[in-house]
């Protein structure tokens, strides 16, 4: 086969919560993360020329070596010598249906997408554990973006056990086009208000184990939605929220709406409301359409799936 066209999925947090500095420069994170249905589909293609060469139609999305979908590929070339000089390079084509800058790791569905592309292509036979260790070479989301489903995910978000999945769950997303969130801003500015709460290695540990057998984790694993929309939590809303007004006022008018629940998803700026069924989350949808008529707000419905990469069909 010369050609695989995968599905990446994007992935929301349902909880979310940063509990020190790590020596390496990154924040200590504890996470319970979700993959949804709001994928970008990711084409790898065999070319005869041993060169990586990436489109992307998207206008915020680099067409260039900076892509986290070319660092992937270059990644894979440089751990696999002369893999391209006797199977040929790969050209990558980005199809954008997941909001870019939006806190749903867009760019590290990507990465994992090539990850599990390239591995096809060129035969190499990896594990997903293996797939997921080149992924943390590239970013902390990508391990995650190859096996996706839910989990909880720690560190510095690289170090992940799975959870049982709970697919009946539905979901509106929505972002203001015009609002971006600098994740570093994000981090500097969690760390310059509330950095006198970070522990040290030990309290991290005394807390995950709080978490692991806390609300959110429990609600998870008795796939109990209403539960679980009561746990939802995020960290950096109490910074992003107050530094975006606009955003505060629609994650305000989300949560009015009647959902399951209301969370900003990782650094923001996008918003989800969970929901029961597919009928309520178009429903949910409709009605923030009409309370916000805005050009500028996206609105998506998606429902949580098992997986984080998959060959489309
Ligand atoms: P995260 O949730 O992991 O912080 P995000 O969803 O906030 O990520 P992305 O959509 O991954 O953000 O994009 C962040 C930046 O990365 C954008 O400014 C974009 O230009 C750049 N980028 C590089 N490669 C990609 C890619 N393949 N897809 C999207 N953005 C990319």
């Amino acid at each position: 086969m010369r050609l695989y066209s995968l599905l990446a999925a994007a992935k929301i947090n349902l909880y979310l919560e940063i509990v020190g500095s790590r020596p390496d420069g990154f924040h200590e994170l504890i996470m319970v993360m979700q993959s949804v249905s709001l994928c970008d589909r990711i084409t790898v293609r065999s070319i005869g020329i041993d060169e990586i060469r990436v489109r992307c139609d998207h206008p915020l999305v680099p067409a260039d070596d900076t892509n986290l979908a070319y660092k992937a590929a270059a990644l894979v070339s440089q751990r696999f010598p002369g893999v391209m000089a006797k199977l040929g390079g790969v050209e990558i084509t980005i199809e954008k249906q997941i909001p870019v800058g939006a806190g749903l790791a867009g760019g590290s569905a990507n990465a994992a997408a090539v990850l599990v592309g390239l591995d096809l292509l060129w035969n190499l036979g990896l594990a997903q554990g293996e797939l997921q260790a080149l992924g943390a070479e590239l970013g902390s989301d990508v391990p995650f973006c190859v096996a996706g489903g839910t989990a909880i995910a720690t560190g510095r978000g690289e170090q992940l056990d799975s959870l049982p999945g709970i697919d009946s769950l539905h979901l509106v997303l929505a972002k203001y086009e015009s609002e971006f969130v600098s994740t570093p801003w994000a981090y500097q500015t969690y760390r310059a208000e509330y950095g006198d709460t970070y522990t040290d290695a030990q309290g991290w540990q005394a807390r995950q184990s709080q978490v692991r057998s806390g609300d959110m984790v429990r609600a998870v694993a008795k796939r109990d939605a209403i539960a679980l929309s009561q746990h939802l939590y995020n960290d950096f809303e109490k910074v992003v929220l107050p530094a975006h007004p606009k955003t505060a006022a629609l994650q305000a008018t989300m949560a009015d709406l009647g959902g399951l629940g209301t969370l900003m998803s990782g650094s923001g700026p996008s918003v989800f409301t969970l929901a029961e069924s597919e009928a309520q989350a178009i429903d949910l949808a409709t009605r923030l359409r009409s309370a916000l008529p805005d050009p500028d707000l996206g609105v998506w419905t998606a429902q949580f799936i098992p997986s984080g990469v998959r060959l489309a069909s």
